[in-house]
Order: structure tokens, then C-alpha cells, then sequence
């Protein structure tokens, strides 16, 4: 079937469906497809939109979708689960962050355009046939290859209702890390959509890397249950990580400490380290080891982005710092 023929309401309730669902051509011949789990509760209640694999090298989040899939029993459930484990198919296939076919990233192209390209056809199409059906967003991000973060999970930090909304959800979500982002939301981004459209969201970040860490597959999984259960989808207790710490910053990774040269860089500092501002953060050196660019802290805070990849080109994003709301709350 056609994105475009699909209708949430059109599912049984109570039912269980798996599903690919055709978005366009591919230059191959067949189709770019969107896989979806689907649970419909017996009983009314909220839509709960979970989405993973927005950038094609993130791991976990994919991993975690049917998991809870699998766990989500219709009868026992109150309200809609909707997961996208793999939105971005032509990046996930080519096992990069951004698009083969046209370049772009899909979090950067929100709410895109559904007679555009792939990657803003993708967009378009989770906009219009499940974000506006939704009355909260997940979206599961891990650093991919290219950056390391804490295994955290984000929200939008506001007094406003979707604020505290999206506060709540963050704390029952149950990561190590709470890190909240006043608005306006960096653009273009699954959860900037959705806090226009008025939905409140959070999404994850962990350290990524090439494989796929158990542990941050059991804590996404867990956090997406523990939502449910705020929801009220659910029942259950919380199974939540210790909270370490609770930052507070922009969250636009396009915006941080880049490497001033080309060459290899050499972290000096661990991920949630604090740090001070002009501190040194590491060096970039050339081939034979020979030190040719120090980096430095731009401002005091905390460690909360580093390079994953050392090679580095000039003006690649290599670390970035945020603000300590408070620890150990
Ligand atoms: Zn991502």
C-alpha cells in the first residue's frame, strides 16, 4: 500500500499490524518503503508516535521499536502505539546519517514536502499521516558514527503546557540524562513539527558509534514504556536509569566548537566533564603527530558532544558544551 492511502483510523481495534508502506520510486526499480508497528488498544485513550532511524546510522532506537512492539499487548493498552523503526530507508541502507539519493538530512527538512524529494517526501508523508495523529512524539537519535553524547533523553524546557508536558514524559522516560531546550526548537527537526503543531515530544540521544549498545537498547525500550505508562496507555511502575544529571542548553548541534584545520583530532576531555571557558578541550594534530590547532572550551558548562570520528575536515563540529541545570535531582 501507498503512504497515501493509509489511515490510522482505518485499523481494527484491538489488533497488532506490521506493515511496509510504499513512499516513492527507487532509482533501482521497487520502492522506497516504510516499515510501521501498530498496536490499537482496546480502549480510547492517547496516540503515542515513536520514530527511529531518522538518520540511518542510529542504532539503538531501532532495535528498541520492536521490542516494545512486541511487549504492547492490544487488550492491555489504552489508546494508539505508532512506531516508525526505520524512517530514513535510503540512509539506513547506505549506513550513514543523511540521504544517498538526494543529500539531506531528514532532521533537517521537517515538516517537509510530500512532492519534493525522498528525504523531504519522508518527512511529508510522517508529517501528514501520523504527526498530526499524534498526541505525543518520540523520536530515538543516537550520535551515530559521527558524534558521541550521554545516553540522554531531550525535551522542550518552557513553563507552557507542552513544556511541562514534555518535562513530565522526560522525567518518566527515565534516562541517565535529562537535557531540556528552551523554545523555539532548533528548525526542521521531527520535534520542532510537532511543537507547532502543539504536540509535545522528546527524543534521545546516546553514544552511537558503529554497533548497537544492549544497554541503551533496554533503557530507549524502557523509556518508551515508562511514557506509555505516564500516558496512561499503560499500567506498571516506572523502570527508570539513576538521573545523573539535568542540563539545559539550545541542543542545535549544527552550532558548536568546530575544528579550526583539517587533520586528527585528540580529545583531552570525557564526555559530562565540566569544563571552563578557554580550557583545553583537545588538539588536532597532522599525520606525522605533529600538533597543528589547540581546541578550546567557548564557554563554561558541561561536555556534552564530542567528535566520534577523529579524522576531521575544517569546520567539522567536534564538541560541544551545555549548561548544568542541576545534578542529582
Ligand atoms: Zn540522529
Amino acid at each position: 500500500m501507498h503512504i497515501r492511502d493509509f489511515e490510522l483510523g482505518n485499523l481494527l481495534r484491538p489488533g497488532k499490524q506490521s506493515a511496509w508502506l510504499d513512499i516513492g520510486r527507487r532509482p533501482d526499480g521497487g520502492n522506497w518503503r516504510l516499515p510501521l508497528l501498530t498496536v490499537i488498544g482496546a480502549e480510547d485513550g492517547p496516540t503515542l508516535l515513536v520514530l527511529a532511524g531518522v538518520h540511518g546510522d542510529e542504532y539503538e532506537g531501532i532495535a528498541a521499536i520492536p521490542q516494545v512492539y512486541r511487549e504492547t499487548k492490544p487488550q492491555d493498552l489504552r489508546g494508539r502505539l505508532v512506531m516508525a523503526p526505520v524512517c530514513n530507508m535510503p540512509a539506513y541502507e547506505a549506513a550513514q546519517r543523511s540521504s544517498p539519493i538526494d543529500g539531506l538530512n531528514l532532521a533537517r527538512v521537517f515538516p517537509g514536502d510530500i512532492n519534493g524529494t525522498i528525504t523531504q517526501q519522508i518527512a511529508g508523508w510522517l508529517c501528514q499521516k501520523l504527526l498530526t495523529r499524534a498526541d505525543f512524539l518520540i523520536d530515538l537519535h543516537t550520535g551515530g558514527i559521527a558524534y558521541e553524547l550521554p545516553t540522554l533523553i531531550g525535551y522542550a524546557h518552557d513553563d507552557g503546557e507542552l513544556g511541562q508536558a514534555s518535562l513530565d514524559a522526560a522525567a518518566a522516560f527515565g534516562a541517565p540524562v535529562m537535557w531540556g531546550h528552551p523554545l523555539p526548537l532548533p528548525a526542521g527537526r521531527s520535534i520542532s513539527a510537532a511543537t507547532s503543531m502543539g504536540i509535545p515530544s522528546l527524543y534521545s540521544e546516546a553514544p552511537g558509534g558503529n554497533g548497537c549498545d544492549p544497554d541503551v537498547v533496554a533503557c530507549f525500550r524502557d523509556g518508551v514504556l515508562n511514557v506509555m505508562k505516564r500516558l496512561g496507555m499503560i499500567h506498571g511502575d516506572l523502570n527508570r536509569r539513576r538521573l545523573t544529571h539535568h542540563l539545559v542548553g539550545d541542543g542545535n548541534l549544527d552550532t558548536v566548537i568546530h575544528a579550526p584545520v583539517d587533520g586528527f583530532f585528540q580529545r583531552e576531555v570525557a564526555l559530562l566533564e565540566n569544563v571552563k571557558t578557554g580550557q583545553r578541550l583537545g588538539k588536532i594534530v597532522d599525520e606525522t603527530g605533529v600538533e597543528s590547532a589547540q581546541v578550546d572550551a567557548d564557554q563554561d558548562g558541561v561536555i556534552i558532544m564530542l567528535r566520534g570520528i577523529p579524522r576531521v575536515k575544517a569546520g567539522d563540529g567536534i564538541a560541544h558544551i551545555t549548561q548544568l541545570l542541576h545534578s542529582r535531582i
